[in-house]
């Protein structure tokens, strides 16, 4: 079976293993809520997709009027309003939206998918990422988060289309995230060789820890407040009632948004065939 490694699958596996195993290698579903109340994810959910569809359009070409003419919701007006002022000036830069980004490491297969990717060839390279989270996360989480060891990685690894078909090198590479409730606070990281060799390594040893774990073998995370927010926790024996989305981590939160999206994918695909 062909396995390409995510940020979402990593972030399972450093959440609890046992997730990693259930959701990935044994392919176990077991729909649950994930946090409560449920209404308003779903709507924290809905918006954060129509957002992204709308950036996506806007660095697609299509004037910001016609896009917003599309949605009747304050919050997404007002974030729109915001992030057009932040947007504006890459859309002057070559670039591209919704890249997907597949590369070997350590003869091991990745994929990503960065929202923006703002290039040119032989200078800078900047990964932009749209967070609609209510919270914004403090920059240490940030900067240990598999996202922001990974995409940079990614970049330089499989990027050469976008550097007249050289290897990017790592001191090229800039990653922002940009937060459309706190619009004037993006966070950046400027990527560099010894960050390069440290997430490398991190990344190893992660995947040889997978690698060398037999099946059955992938411990129950200990941090039983993360079983409150994943929907294997009655299979676990780790309770039935789903957690508050007040209290959920900022960053899990936008990870339950593209698990669930994983999940309806899915289903939609059982039911169509
Ligand atoms: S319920 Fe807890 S132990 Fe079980 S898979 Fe989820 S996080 Fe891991």
């Amino acid at each position: 079976m062909k396995f390409d490694y995510s940020q979402n699958k990593l972030h399972d596996y450093l959440e609890c293993p046992r997730r990693f195993e259930l959701r990935y290698l044994l392919q176990r579903i077991w729909p649950a809520v994930h946090s409560e109340p449920v209404l308003e994810m779903e709507e924290q959910i809905n918006n954060g997709k129509i957002f992204h569809l709308m950036a996506q359009q806007y660095f697609s070409g299509i004037h910001p009027d016609v896009i917003l003419m599309q949605v009747e919701n304050e919050k997404i007006s007002t974030w729109w309003k915001e992030f057009l002022r932040f947007a504006e000036s890459y859309n002057n830069l070559p670039h591209q939206s919704e890249v997907l980004i597949s590369s070997k490491i350590n003869n091991k297969s990745f994929i990503g998918v960065f929202d923006l990717l703002v290039y040119s060839p032989g200078e800078k390279n900047t990964i932009i990422d749209w967070k609609t989270n209510h919270l914004r996360p403090s920059r240490k989480n940030l900067e240990q988060h598999i996202q922001t060891r990974l995409y940079p990685l990614l970049l330089t690894s499989g990027g050469k289309q976008w550097n007249n078909n050289n290897e990017i090198q790592p001191d090229q590479i800039e990653m922002i995230y940009w937060f459309a409730n706190y619009p004037d606070e993006p966070q950046s990281f400027l990527y560099s060789e010894q960050q390069y060799q440290s997430d490398l390594n991190f990344i190893k040893d992660l995947i040889n820890q997978i690698e060398t774990t037999n099946l059955g073998d992938f411990p129950l995370t200990d941090h039983q407040n993360r079983c409150n927010y994943c929907n294997y926790r009655s299979l676990c024996g780790r309770g039935s009632k789903p957690g508050s989305a007040e209290e959920l981590d900022t960053l899990d939160l936008e990870f339950l948004y593209e698990e669930i999206e994983e999940i309806d994918m899915k289903q939609i695909g059982d039911i169509a065939f």
